[in-house]
């Protein structure tokens, strides 16, 4: 199963996908991840993604499209993949509809995780507590949270119109915000 996960930053992605990988047994792939591993050298690429990151900006689309394309390449995506903050941009999201109908592929299904922003806000102050990260801070979280509504939410309609959307309510505590998830994805499962 390919399943794309977006949600404004704090939604609980990060929380849920680990619980849905567990469950179908296939890899989670985080561009957001991939990117702090990437920036995590002393390197001049690693200081170029920092710039883009720690300013609350999204990576240039060419850079994730490569990141993205080799991880696919690997065996364990073959029965499927857990795409957690990709595709960020809509540019991004034809792209991967183009890399995948290469191999024959699509994706199943688009869940769009909603939420408060306010309430957003909040979780995400208290995350800057205690993960350290260079990103969670009140100036950056505010442009993450602009340029989300500005790049990403395009991504809602784009998947809509393929009729791979499903909207979860993000506001529900954990258990039930994954229990609406599985039920979704019995709908939507094409393969
Ligand atoms: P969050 O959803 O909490 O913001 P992520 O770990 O998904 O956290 O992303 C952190 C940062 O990494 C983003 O703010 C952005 O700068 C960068 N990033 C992650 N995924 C992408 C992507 N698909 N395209 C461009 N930039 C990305």
């Amino acid at each position: 199963m390919r399943i794309v996960f977006i949600g404004p930053p704090g939604a609980g992605k990060g929380t849920q996908c680990k619980r849905l990988v567990d469950r179908l047994g296939i890899p989670h792939l985080s561009t957001g991840e991939m990117l702090r591993e990437a920036k995590s050298h002393n390197t001049a690429l690693a200081r170029w993604i920092a710039s883009y990151i720690d300013a609350g900006r999204l990576a240039p689309d060419h850079l994730v499209m490569r990141i993205v394309t080799h991880r696919l390449k690997a065996k364990d995506c073959v029965p499927g993949v857990l795409f957690d903050g990709f595709p960020r941009t809509t540019i991004q999201a034809h792209l991967l509809d183009d890399l995948l109908a290469e191999q024959g592929l699509q994706l199943d299904i688009a869940i769009e995780l909603r939420v408060d922003e306010k309430k957003l806000v909040e979780r995400l102050l208290k995350r800057a507590g205690t993960e350290g990260r260079n990103d969670d801070n009140r100036e950056t979280i505010h442009e993450r949270m602009r340029v989300y509504h500005l790049q990403t939410a395009p991504l809602i309609e784009y998947y809509s119109k393929q009729k791979k959307l499903a909207v979860v309510d993000g506001m529900q505590p954990p258990d039930a915000v994954f229990a609406s998830i599985e039920s979704q994805l019995n709908h939507y499962r094409t393969h």
